[in-house]
């Protein structure tokens, strides 16, 4: 599989460290919200990433963190009055909750950095030990200008990023770049016991030492959101790299952002739309469509015309499984279904190109729908497993009536044994009670020389 690296600027061979297994780490929340549209395409990008390459039979070691202290954790209980930690707990689990609505599927480690803080010790440790960081007043800094490659990832020269620098009067840095590691615990803030006093880690040390402590040095790949490529993602590198003098992420993987109205979401621009709204509103196939329609590096703006022609795809998906949901012929593993695998695959080891991978889900349905109409029974049933496979490997759950069908089966052939009982004693006014009972229930019978069929209206 080839994709694009952000740390070389371009799309390279995906090379996993341990054969047949993919390392993943990707930054997960800071739980101070619930969750807005635009965090469902930081989840849906490497869910499919990951449900794609288990489909091909490789092994992924899925680790997303919840970063459950932070200054804007913090600020929140201070204004409610409450607890940090519950504040935490709060949208930790709304975030669970609502990416289990949404599809996606859990990570493997869901590390939270309040369990972590001796690992993020050990960490800062090491980097006043290599010269790399510094005490300053019970904080500790970074020294940036120790480290090599700082700016590697996001293209950024030292020099100028010191030059922009807002100048700063802050006595205890070195220099304006260097970042914090540890701080300082202020009154009535969470804080832990640490050789510099009381303190709180940084935000970007927690997801050094996470990943450092579930993938190791050197792992496959690395994932988050564009707006995390400076300074989040280049300061990880440099503590892990300045820690470990190994390589910390081989592969880079950034999804665009999600814009309204040409403006990036988020809650300081006070222009969110919520997950649970839309999950509400759409459903979760529908948000999937929406952002896996375009490659997952190009920014989106949300509009009401691009997930109306999302919800009228997934309709139409559908409904050529509801059309073909009967089919109870043995499907033969050839034609349309092997044509649109080859092109699937081909499609998402081009740089997880989902919108090429769509197109041969579309194929699919119109020769499904072709072969329905010619009756080919045999080829368009090879069409709708395929469909529901190919879907599958996307994340689309595609529950309609076909599922529904599945599950109120047994109970409506009960029904239908009972009427069939009943006729035969002559007794037709239960027979009919019970044909009219499931007509008014969406079940439609109808009767022929084969014995009664049915399908829901
Ligand atoms: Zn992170």
């Amino acid at each position: 599989m080839r994709l694009y690296n952000t740390l070389t600027r371009s799309v390279e061979p995906l090379v996993l460290r341990d054969p047949g297994r993919l390392a993943m780490y990707v930054c997960g929340p800071t739980v101070q919200d619930a969750p807005h549209f635009g965090h469902a395409r930081a989840e849906i990008v490497p869910d499919v990433l990951r449900r794609y390459l288990e489909w091909t039979g490789v092994e992924v070691f899925h680790v997303r963190n919840i970063t459950d202290v932070d200054d804007k954790i913090i600020a929140r209980a201070d204004r409610e009055g409450r607890d940090a930690a519950e504040v935490a707990e709060r949208y930790g689990r709304l975030f669970t909750e609502q990416m289990a609505r949404l599809g996606v599927l859990p990570p493997h480690v869901a590390p939270r950095a309040t369990g972590h803080i001796l690992e993020m010790i050990e960490l800062i440790e090491r980097l006043i030990a290599n010269g790399a960081a510094y005490e300053a007043a019970g904080d500790v800094l970074f020294r940036v200008r120790s480290f090599d490659g700082y700016g590697k990832l996001s293209g950024r020269r030292v020099d100028e990023l010191r030059s922009g620098a807002r100048v700063e009067v802050d006595e205890r840095k070195d220099d304006p770049l260097d970042f914090a590691l540890w701080k300082a615990a202020k009154p009535g803030e969470p804080s832990w016991a640490s050789p510099w006093g009381r303190g709180r880690p940084g935000w970007h040390i927690e997801c050094s030492a996470m990943a450092g402590r579930y993938l190791g040095a050197n792992f496959d790949l690395h994932g988050g959101g564009a707006d995390l490529v400076f300074p989040h993602h280049e300061n990880e590198i440099a503590q892990s790299e300045a820690a470990t003098k190994e390589p910390f992420a081989r592969h880079w993987l950034h999804n665009g952002m999600l814009t309204l109205r040409g403006e990036k979401m988020s809650k300081s621009v006070g222009n969110v739309v919520t997950l649970v709204d839309a999950l509400d509103r759409y459903g979760a196939d529908v948000i999937r469509f929406f952002f896996l329609a375009v490659s997952y590096r190009s920014p989106v703006d949300l509009s009401e015309e691009r997930l109306a022609e999302a919800a009228a795809a997934i309709d139409r998906w559908q409904a050529f499984l509801r059309a073909a949901a009967r089919l109870d012929v043995e499907p033969a593993d050839a034609g349309p279904g092997a044509t649109a695998r080859q092109a699937f695959s081909a499609a998402l080891e081009d740089d997880l190109g989902t919108p090429a991978a769509h197109a041969a889900l579309f194929d699919l349905v119109s020769a499904g729908n072709a072969q329905l109409a010619a009756g080919d029974q045999a080829a368009a049933a090879v069409s709708r497993d395929a469909l529901r496979e190919l879907a599958g490997v996307l994340g689309y759950g595609l529950s309609d009536h076909s599922s529904t069908t599945d599950r109120v089966s047994p109970l409506v052939e009960a029904l239908l044994e009972l009427r069939d009982e009943a006729r035969a004693r002559k007794d037709f006014v239960t027979a009919d009670a019970i044909r009219a009972r499931l007509s008014a229930a969406g079940v439609v019978v109808e009767d022929s020389r084969d014995g009664a069929r049915w399908h829901l209206s």
